[in-house]
């Protein structure tokens, strides 16, 4: 699933495309992706809308949308693409080469291009809501990069927590943007075991951890995310960090930082990687 650096990824190239642009002609291909409101309703609403910014909380992209003469109001279009969901955007006169039984959406631009959204599993959702809709549908927890994210910042989240970190870090009301792949690599750069209580870490734990989560979002970010099989980039490329994972999908494998080898086991109903040398099971 695209986590905070693949949705990050997608938005800094999606927004040269985007920013300012009008939605000239929106073809909802899929009744599911816009939620309970019907596709070919909030293609009409779409239509002839300006984008006004393109921004992201977690996993989550935000467009602004200003009002028309059909639909005064502004809006914004929250796009999640949850498993296996792209944005891709085509250059006036590219062809478009994907499957049409997963193309769900078309967003045509005014003076040319395209915006597709495409998504094998069906998971992921295009929803067009009124201002005083967006924040329920948000995370609540601090986005790293948004919002900053310091030692005091988790030690207030995870205070008196008794679930595990993996458990903890997963939770998008607390730290938004994390998902299993950057939450194993987090916790094996600040040395904690994934299953040790939230609650159990000091000052010098959570201020560990916090720059461990910058360096890994910042270095993943920097190589345009994960690509694991589907995710691909506005551009239609796979992102470069699988390679630098340390523990993440490596079980088996030798611990990059001391030899001992890595470990897997479930934790929060997720595979969770660890190493036990680097990450000992103090608590
Ligand atoms: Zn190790």
């Amino acid at each position: 699933m695209p986590e905070l650096p693949e949705v990050e990824t997608i938005r800094r190239g999606l927004e040269p495309h985007l920013g300012g642009r009008v939605l000239e002609r929106v073809r909802i291909l899929h009744p599911h992706v816009t939620g309970p409101r019907p596709g070919r309703d909030v293609a009409r609403d779409l239509a002839g809308r300006r984008v006004i910014r393109l921004w992201r909380r977690g996993k989550y992209l935000v467009l602004d949308l200003e009002g028309t003469a059909a639909h005064p109001r502004p809006a914004h279009l929250v796009c999640h693409l949850r498993m296996t969901g792209r944005l891709t955007y085509l250059a006036p006169g590219a062809r478009w080469r994907e499957a049409a039984a997963h193309t769900h959406a078309a967003l045509h631009l005014e003076g040319g291009g395209r915006v597709m959204f495409h998504d094998v599993r069906k998971f992921g959702r295009l929803l067009l809501v009124p201002p005083g809709e967006l924040s329920p549908l948000l995370p609540r927890g601090r986005d790293p990069l948004v919002d900053g994210l310091d030692g005091a910042d988790l030690a207030l989240a995870l205070a008196g927590r008794r679930s595990s970190l993996k458990a903890l870090l997963l939770r998008q009301d607390l730290v938004a943007g994390l998902g299993n792949i950057y939450a194993d690599e987090a916790l094996h750069r600040a040395g904690l075991h994934p299953a040790r209580r939230g609650g159990s870490l000091d000052g010098a734990d959570c201020a560990r951890l916090a720059l461990a989560i910058h360096e890994v979002l910042g270095e993943a970010l920097a190589a345009g995310g994960t690509t694991l099989l589907d995710y691909r980039d506005s551009a239609g490329r796979p992102g470069g960090f699988r390679v630098r994972l340390r523990v993440y999908g490596q079980a088996g494998r030798s611990c990059p930082s001391c030899g001992a080898t890595i470990q897997a086991r479930q934790l929060a109903g997720r595979t969770t990687a660890f190493c036990p040398r680097c990450q000992p099971d103090c608590v």
